[in-house]
């Protein structure tokens, strides 16, 4: 198992109050697979990600209990730097929105570059330079010079998502996590995006996990599914077991709202029935 969380409980703290952002959540993913953790927004999956990733402000948050393996390692036993190091290492994480992720001041280059040398600090200009393009031909970006030499806006939104996962999987991590990486994309991008993800998990054995508030997106591209409720996991399992017989009435409701998908409804019938039950 590369990837085994456990029984994660998730906190933050906002002027008194507490949000009890994730409760008792296992999430297990196997090498090589591609596996969606869905649900409405509000739910906690950015959480379980930034979670995982050591990345939640103390003055926000807390991990309250949970044990958090990666290919067997404690990550809540690690200290800063080393998370540091799984980081960007063996971690590679794609948010959603590929126009703030990237510096718009920088041209695509010196990011990328940045991105390198974090984890090859002594690596020689030139190396760097040949890893950065071998980088950008993975994601099929086959205009090297040109994309090197832009500003995040003089490439389109695509181009960027593309960089962005270039830049994820510059060291070969072990565990890719895309948070949302087509929500703020058009539609027939996001099919390219999801399917460069898909030819990626092929080729290099590539081990993703897909958060996406869209079942309709998961359900092609995953192998399997966990379904996230108000910081809860309600159902997980086969995508192809969940989408065929659903158990919780809250996935129900997801595919009722997937217009192509066999439990779609009526579209007055769907909005109320996933309007009563949304909420984070
Ligand atoms: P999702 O990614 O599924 O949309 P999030 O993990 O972002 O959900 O949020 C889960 C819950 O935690 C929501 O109720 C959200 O408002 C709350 N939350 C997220 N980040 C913070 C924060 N930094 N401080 C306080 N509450 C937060
Ligand atoms: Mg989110």
């Amino acid at each position: 198992m590369l990837l085994e969380i456990k029984n994660l409980s998730v906190e933050y703290r906002k002027a008194e109050k507490v949000i009890p952002a994730l409760r008792n959540v296992s999430l297990f993913v196997e090498k090589g697979e591609m596996v969606g953790l869905i649900g409405e927004s509000g739910c906690g999956k950015s959480t379980l990600a930034l979670a995982l990733l050591d990345l939640i402000a103390p003055s926000e948050g807390k991990i309250l209990s949970g044990d958090i393996l990666l290919d067997g390692n404690d990550l809540r036993a690690k200290s800063k730097d080393q998370m540091r190091q799984v980081r960007g290492r063996d971690v590679g994480i794609i948010f959603q929105d590929p126009f703030t992720s990237l510096n718009p001041v920088l041209k695509i280059r010196e990011q990328l570059s940045e991105a390198y040398f974090a984890h090859q600090p002594n690596a020689e200009r030139s190396a760097a330079e040949a890893e950065l393009r071998a980088a950008l031909a993975r994601v099929k970006l086959s205009d090297a010079e040109r994309i090197l030499n832009s500003y995040p806006h003089q490439i389109s939104g695509g181009q960027r998502q593309r960089v962005l996962i270039a830049m994820a999987m510059l060291h070969h991590p072990k565990l890719l996590i895309a948070d949302e990486p087509t929500t703020a994309l058009d539609v027939t991008v996001q099919k390219e995006i999801l399917d460069l993800l898909a030819s990626l998990q092929k080729e290099f054995n590539m081990t993703v996990l897909l958060i996406t508030h869209h079942l309709g997106i998961v359900a092609n591209y995953t192998q399997k599914l966990c379904v996230l409720y108000a910081g809860e996991v309600v159902e997980e399992g086969r995508t192809r077991a969940v989408i065929q017989n659903p158990q919780h009435p809250y996935t129900r409701a997801l595919l009722e709202s997937v217009p192509e998908s066999p439990f779609a409804k009526t579209s007055e019938a769907r909005k109320s029935r996933l309007s009563t039950i949304m909420g984070a």
